[in-house]
């Protein structure tokens, strides 16, 4: 580890946040979100250590290349790949044993020919059902028909899923009551006419995000899907209901690179955009927008060094901070020197920063801050 700024991973946080998804889901099998490097966590060494631990059944992945990752790494539990899959992707999609979802005729037959091309018969696929979301999926009244017609093209239909847009915040609880009423329903049509044509019944069949998890038990489905709560987030830090208590996972740490007096009128950074209200310790720290801290937090967020958070002072530069440490009266001595560890994201003492700290400063959500933290920041793992 050359550069200073790094993540820590708690890879035993990791752990526990999926025992308590399935405390919440018993019985059930559980698919982890592992998309986008498991939301900035590292998607490999996560996988391996839900595998030790006996965890898993089933990974998500949103693109094939996350998928085949996965399979190079020798992770050889299911994946579902989550989002629609282009069929220039199909080959290596089975070649690696990905396993996809259709959404209407002309996907099932894209899939249903690049099964034959391999020579992969009975080929696992999960059909998406849009009750809602309108992001993919067939419509509800279409499910029995597009369930007959992977059937009738050779394909094992292993999952009947939908996605919940609004399963995180009681706001939403009678529009996700309706999506999950309408997706049982469909649900129930398909198990009826495979029942009716001498088939099985789909065994999959999954509905619950993060949000759901917390908030929505749907004891009808067989497998549950979170994401952001194994990484120790609530999907809304308000709303969702926490009848668990989750651990965060992830730490991201740098040093103090330089430390300096600023006189009272001077300023600090491009743009000229702090001016110090009188003498002032700065604190130079190398980690910027570069490594996924955005420039959204310039002269808004802050900092833990020894225990106490200090505010950013003027713009965040591509690769480095400045951090307001106070006054510097004649004869003080800065209350940070060159070296002492900083925590970007995370605990130091008894002070944290969360993900969803920073999000509310940037007008956005933790999902989007553990999956800026870019490939220059190394992940260090602990279990
Ligand atoms: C990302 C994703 C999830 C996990 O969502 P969280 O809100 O992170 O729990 C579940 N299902 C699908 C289809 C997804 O794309």
């Amino acid at each position: 580890m050359l550069y200073a700024t790094h993540a820590e991973v708690n890879l035993a946080a990791i752990a526990h946040n999926v025992r308590q998804a399935r405390s919440l889901a018993p019985g059930k099998k559980v698919l982890v979100a592992l998309k986008a490097q498991a939301y900035g966590h590292g998607a490999v060494p996560v996988a391996r250590h839900l595998v030790a631990e006996g965890l898993v059944d089933w990974f998500g992945v949103a693109t094939t290349p996350e998928g085949i990752e996965l399979r190079d790494a020798g992770i050889d539990t299911p994946i579902l790949r989550l989002s629609h899959c282009f069929p220039e992707e199909l080959d290596a999609a089975i070649a690696a044993d990905i396993t996809v979802p259709v959404v209407d005729a002309t996907t099932i037959d894209e899939l249903a020919r690049a099964a034959d091309r391999a020579g992969r018969s009975a080929y696992p696929v999960h059909l998406a059902i849009d009750t809602g979301m309108r992001r993919i999926g067939c419509e509800p009244r279409d499910a029995v028909a597009m369930a007959g017609l992977v059937a009738e093209r050779g394909l094992d239909l292993q999952g009947l899923f939908t996605h919940l847009p609004i399963s995180d915040t009681p706001r939403g609880d009678e529009f996700t009551r309706a999506q999950l009423a309408r997706f049982l329903a469909a649900v129930r049509d398909v198990q009826q006419a495979r029942a009716d044509a001498g088939l099985a019944p789909v065994p999959l069949v999954h509905a619950s995000n993060s949000g759901a998890v917390l908030g929505h038990p749907v004891p009808e489905c067989t497998m549950v899907r979170p994401g952001i709560m194994v990484y120790g987030y609530y999907p809304d830090p308000e709303g969702t209901p926490r009848p668990v208590e989750l651990q965060q996972a992830l730490t991201w740490k740098s040093r103090v690179s330089f430390v300096k007096r600023v006189l009272a009128g001077e300023t600090v950074g491009y743009g000229r955009t702090w001016t110090a209200p009188e003498d002032s310790w700065v604190a130079t720290v190398p980690v910027g927008y570069g490594d996924g801290f955005s420039r959204l937090n310039s002269n808004r967020g802050r900092m833990l060094v020894g225990g106490a958070g200090y505010p950013v002072a003027g713009r965040v530069c591509m690769d480095q901070t400045m951090l307001d440490l106070g006054p510097a009266t004649p004869g003080s001595q800065p209350p940070v020197k060159v070296g002492d560890e900083v925590v970007v994201l995370g605990r130091q003492g008894d002070q944290a920063i969360g993900a969803d700290e920073l999000a509310g400063l940037m007008g956005t959500i933790s999902y989007e801050v553990t999956c800026l933290i870019n490939q220059r920041v190394e992940r260090v793992y602990r279990d």
